[in-house]
């Protein structure tokens, strides 16, 4: 193709989202006002009507959540080790140990045996990952949690929109987190949201966001500031008037790509399953993942691997000596890390991109 290079990702910043922006600058009101209110409101919509509470990153709505929950020193939480960092490290920043659990082959999800199988004594909540946008097996999870009296909180920073049987994502757990920075499917430049069915856990996170105040120096509660501002949630309303025009625009593309690739295994999707496609992620075996990425880049085809060291291979998760727990046992994470490979699926993309894509794919996966 004789045109630019296809990134793997391209954020979209448009006139209404400049325009709106602006707005909210002439007003002069820039710090969680009416914006954030509003973005809150209309976020709900996409919870089967839970609140929603807006705060300044992904991580914070973990982090949140996590205080919010009561979870502390000597608590465990079970975690995928397949994920972004964030998942764990949210666990580790309130005093809290990550127990690392391994994920299925198909969703790239925590596994609900696996999950099962790490519960001890200390345990007190399941964070499954609705990664790539693929929904976790929530019916299986929420059930487990049930029989053992543990807090579910769903990890949902790549999944806008996504469902299982019917039930969106963040709507399943004590609480739901969602990130709005520029490469996931909408974005608030940075921000985050937690949803929740409980008004009181939400009334909490809403006085933890902002030093335990509802009243301003009334405060009731030690908190933080993670507060979003007007301007992001202004950004952050406009990019999500557009959530579902471009949830359907990656569903297609990645139908077009399901059909037209071969040479690699393409995502499967589960029984019910709404998958939104945050990533497009394939599974190149036989070890031959880096070359058919290096061959897709010199096509101009960009590519990339989330995630090549699973967190529980990552420095800060290592023995005190420096080496991988041995506790864990996570083949198919292992593997997942030495296979993966997400290919663009952005709403973007041009019938002209695709197919080149697909074809890129066929050709250098068919010489390897
Ligand atoms: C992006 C992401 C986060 C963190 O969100 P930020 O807004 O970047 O802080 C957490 N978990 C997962 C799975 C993510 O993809």
């Amino acid at each position: 193709m004789n045109g630019k290079p296809i990134p793997p990702a391209r954020p979209v910043i448009g006139e209404a989202e400049i325009e709106a922006a602006v707005r909210v600058l002439r007003s002069g009101m820039v710090v969680q006002g009416p914006e954030v209110k509003a973005f809150e409101d209309e976020f709900s919509t996409l919870v089967d009507g839970r609140h929603s509470v807006a705060v300044n990153s992904g991580t914070s709505a973990l982090h949140l959540a996590l205080i919010a929950m009561g979870v502390g020193p000597g608590d465990e939480v079970i975690v995928p080790s397949f994920s972004f960092a964030a998942s764990a490290n949210a666990v580790r920043l309130v005093g809290a140990e990550p127990v690392f659990a391994d994920i299925e082959a198909g969703s790239f999800c925590l596994d609900p045996d696996a999950a099962a199988a790490a519960i001890t004594p200390r345990t007190v909540a399941i964070m499954p990952v609705h990664l790539y946008g693929h929904p976790a097996a929530m019916d299986r999870i929420m059930a487990l949690a049930e029989r053992h009296g543990l807090a579910v909180l769903e990890d949902a920073c790549q999944a806008h929109g996504a469902a299982l049987n019917g039930t969106p994502v963040g709507a399943f757990g004590i609480a739901g987190t969602f990130s709005f920075y520029p490469t996931k499917n909408m974005h608030s430049l940075e921000g985050g949201m937690i949803t929740t069915a409980d008004a009181e856990f939400a009334r909490t996170l809403r006085l933890l966001r902002n030093q335990g105040m509802e009243q301003r120096y009334a405060n009731e509660i030690v908190g933080a500031n993670m507060r979003l501002t007007d301007v992001a949630a202004a950004v952050g309303r406009e990019q999500f008037k557009q959530l579902p025009q471009w949830t359907e625009q990656r569903q297609s593309n990645a139908k077009f790509l399901d059909s037209r690739i071969t040479t690699v295994v393409t995502p499967p999707v589960a029984d019910n399953a709404k998958h939104v496609y945050h990533q497009y992620t394939v599974r190149v075996e036989g070890g031959h993942r880096d070359a058919l990425q290096a061959g897709l880049t010199e096509k101009g085809i960009g590519s990339a691997v989330y995630y090549p060291t699973p967190i529980h291979r990552l420095k800060p998760y290592l023995t005190a000596e420096g080496k991988v727990n041995t506790a864990w046992d996570l083949p198919e994470t292992e593997k997942a890390a030495a296979e993966v490979l997400s290919l663009p699926v952005f709403p973007s993309l041009t019938a002209e991109e695709l197919e080149y894509i697909a074809d890129g794919v066929n050709t250098v996966a068919g010489r390897l």
